[in-house]
């Protein structure tokens, strides 16, 4: 089934505890996720983002270089500026701190999805401002599956519109610390029923709650499943792995296309990819590794990590 993903497609610059700095560098979401997505997807995965006319030809070059995407919803918009995200990973590589964000073409008229994307029906509104995203959810408002992903900047500058958006979609994505800072609860089980009960309407099913090397929580309507991390040995970036992770879980489900694709079980079973897919992501920077992998490695890690949580 078709998959779209809008978000943003920018300039990052990364700072590891090393002391490592990298500018320039392919980054974000809606990047991130459809070099996940892509190795799922029958068709390719359709984008929906902007760039300003500053967006250097070779991060370009990167995103054409991407088998199984389709790039048409891609807008190139003469006189803005490309969005640019810069990040600095703590000891742990678990946490990071924002260094800086110029939203650029964010802070502008979203791009119009292209006609033949308007009926596709797995929709995932990758990060960007709340508002953007629901312009463009009006525009693909047939979707069976809409889910959306948010960060700690919108909770902060757009809650209101936040808040609206949660009521119209089935599904919500986000990091435990982002969950927190919305809720303002420590636990994630907790926090993910208020976020439930926070959205208008009832349309809003799930909610995911990522814990980096601690797994991801689902908070369905239908009850509670954890999904544990696979363990890495190596991190060498974890930028980028909250939107693998969606771009695993939402690429899964667009290609099995499940009877009831926001079903505890469906999400369930698709956060497992999405564990497996972020797994790959984190090895090398950037987008380096999810470029290069090839399906039978995420195939043979799936069944790797599948024995590996499996008990009677
Ligand atoms: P993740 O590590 O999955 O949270 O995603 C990191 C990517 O998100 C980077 O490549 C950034 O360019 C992008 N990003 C950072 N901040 C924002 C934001 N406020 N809105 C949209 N995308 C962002």
């Amino acid at each position: 089934m078709p998959l779209v993903c809008t978000g943003t497609i920018g300039i990052d610059t990364i700072e590891l505890p090393t002391g490592e700095r990298r500018e320039g560098v392919l980054g974000g979401s809606c990047a991130h996720f459809a070099s996940a997505s892509r190795l799922f997807t029958a068709e390719p995965t359709r984008i929906v983002a902007c760039v300003g006319d500053d967006f250097p030809a070779d991060l370009l070059e990167q995103i054409d270089g991407m088998d199984n995407v389709d790039r048409a919803g891609l807008e190139i918009r003469k006189g803005s500026k490309s969005f640019r995200w810069g990040g600095k990973y703590l000891e742990d590589m678990d946490h990071r701190e924002t260094l800086f964000t110029h939203l650029g073409v964010l802070e502008e008229a979203p791009p119009p999805v292209p006609e033949a994307y308007r009926s596709s029906e797995f929709l995932f509104l990758a990060n960007s401002h709340p508002a953007i995203q629901a312009g463009l959810l009006e525009q693909m408002a047939g979707a069976k599956l809409a889910v959306f992903d948010t960060m700690d900047l919108w909770i902060n500058v757009a809650r209101d519109d936040l808040v609206r958006l949660m009521g119209q979609v089935d599904g919500l994505v986000l990091n435990f610390d982002e969950a927190e800072l919305f809720t303002g609860k420590r636990n994630p089980i907790t926090a993910g029923r208020h976020m439930l009960a926070d959205a208008p309407g009832d349309r809003l099913r799930f909610v995911v709650i990522k814990k980096g090397e601690n797994g991801a929580l689902l908070v369905h309507r239908d009850g509670i499943a954890a999904i544990p991390a696979y363990p890495a040995e190596t991190v060498i970036d974890p930028t980028g792995a909250g939107d693998t992770f969606a771009g695993g879980m939402m690429g899964w489900l667009a290609s099995e296309n499940p009877a009831d694709p926001g079903s505890i079980d469906a999400i369930r079973r698709a956060m497992a990819w999405g564990t497996i897919t972020a797994s790959f992501n984190i090895e090398k920077f950037s987008l380096d590794r999810l470029r290069e992998v090839s399906r039978k490695e995420i195939d043979d890690r799936y069944a790797e990590y599948a024995a590996m949580v499996a008990f009677a």
